[in-house]
């Protein structure tokens, strides 16, 4: 078996949830594939006036609890399992967070770095003229996620509203404040992971505020992470990497000049006075926490083995492989799950869209009050499933008590519905 293959992970992870819950065998069948799986070539329009070919995959993974929900990536090793598996996360990331919404997915093969604005809005366009017919505010929602950005969302909502023939802000969220996005959706990713490590550090007994915290990432999730540690806990963050490497500092790293070495040289491994760390080396750290916020397989069983912190708080989609799930357990680390940690996105994407629909918009303070409520509502309730099953004389991980509450909940639908 390819161990590092998304979507076999995503299967192994739900099969092995279906068997400790004892999930009924039909139900288990139909959550095992996706509802809808569609790839397509999409023309661009290119600087030299050229033409070229992207491939683009928008899967729906399941609906039955509402509209599918979920991003669009834009990256360079994107392929048909990696959105299979996103899709598959997605599905579980709404259910735990009782939302109604199914999960889906998209992604486009391409190296952003390598492309100009004029050449990423022809992309962004392409992609609903060919994926449009597909999505709705009804049938299935896009958001921003790896490489996709609010100006993203704004062209694709732009060209979506014109094939329609009338404006349609509930189709795609994530959006600008100028298109009707929501307050507090740009770091909202970030935050819900912060309300996760607020109620985790108590359980694990760790004091915040001297806490010291390493971070993979500095994108649309590690980026805000940054600054929302300190700024929440006051706590030290001493590592961080991005795609080419990072940099470790006893005394902490200040988020200003990350800010500008990245601004200046494009990453954030030419920050001065510090020392060199690669991506490998960031899960050595002698750190209290550690926080994933890139993108998938990054812990494996390959590096578990060398993680020293006591938390490791998954911001990214799918960073642990589940042989790392299961020696960070053995090894009595907190491992708080990727759909229970990094839901505050589409929590808040979910708040978009109830305000497009109703033409009604709220304040900062009250996107964040329910973005609390609502994770710290999730937190509970894994930590309480845990619990549940301990005292049936059985000990899982958090990993596996989340997918068994949102298991309950799709399965429970389908089968209101007649799925089966
Ligand atoms: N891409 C984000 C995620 O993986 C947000 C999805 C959304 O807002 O629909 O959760």
């Amino acid at each position: 078996m390819d161990e590092l293959n998304p979507f076999l992970i995503s299967q192994i992870q739900l099969d092995k949830a279906a068997e400790i819950m004892n999930l009924d065998k039909a139900a288990h069948a139909i959550l095992r594939e996706p509802m809808r799986t569609v790839e397509m070539q999409i023309p661009v329009k290119m600087r030299d006036n050229s033409t070229k070919l992207f491939t683009g995959f928008r899967v729906l993974y399941n609906n039955a609890r509402g509209p599918g929900k979920g991003g669009i990536r834009f990256h360079p090793q994107e392929n048909i399992n990696t959105v299979k598996a996103l899709s598959a996360w997605m599905t579980w990331k709404t259910a735990l967070a009782n939302i109604p919404y199914g999960g889906s997915k998209g992604g486009v093969v391409c190296d952003t770095k390598q492309m100009n604005d004029i050449e990423l809005e022809n992309l962004s366009r392409q992609y609903i003229r060919s994926f449009g017919s597909l999505l709705g505010p009804k049938t299935d929602i896009p958001a921003p996620d790896v490489y996709t950005t609010p100006q993203i969302m704004a062209w694709m909502d732009d060209e979506y509203s014109k094939l329609v023939g009338h404006n349609e802000f509930g189709m795609i969220t994530g959006k600008p404040l100028e298109l009707w996005g929501s307050e507090g959706r740009f770091d909202s990713t970030a935050l819900g992971g912060m309300y996760v490590l607020r109620e985790l550090s108590k359980l694990a007994g760790i004091d915040l505020k001297n806490a010291k915290i390493a971070i993979q990432g500095f994108g649309n999730a590690g980026n805000f992470a940054f600054s929302l540690v300190k700024k929440l806990f006051g706590s030290r963050i001493v590592a961080i990497t991005d795609s080419s490497g990072g940099v470790y500092s006893e005394q902490g790293l200040d988020y200003e000049k990350l800010q500008n070495t990245k601004k200046q040289t494009g990453t954030i491994a030419n920050y001065e006075n510090a020392e060199k760390i690669t991506n490998e080396q960031l899960f050595e750290i002698d750190a209290d926490i550690i926080i994933p916020a890139a993108i998938e397989n990054q812990i494996t069983k390959q590096n578990a083995d060398k993680i020293k912190a006591k938390i490791v708080l998954e911001l990214a989609n799918g960073p642990v492989t589940p042989e790392a799930n299961d020696i960070l357990f053995e090894k009595n680390i907190y491992d708080a799950p990727d759909f229970l940690v990094n839901s505050g996105g589409v929590i808040v994407s979910y708040f978009e869209w109830v305000q497009n629909i109703n033409g009604y918009y709220w304040t900062e303070d009250e996107v964040y009050k329910k973005l609390d409520a609502i994770m710290t509502k999730s937190f509970n309730d894994v930590i309480n499933t845990q619990k549940k099953y301990q005292d049936k004389s059985r000990k899982i991980d958090m990993r596996s008590a989340a997918y068994i509450i949102a298991l309950e909940r799709v399965a429970a639908t389908m089968k209101i519905r007649g799925w089966y």
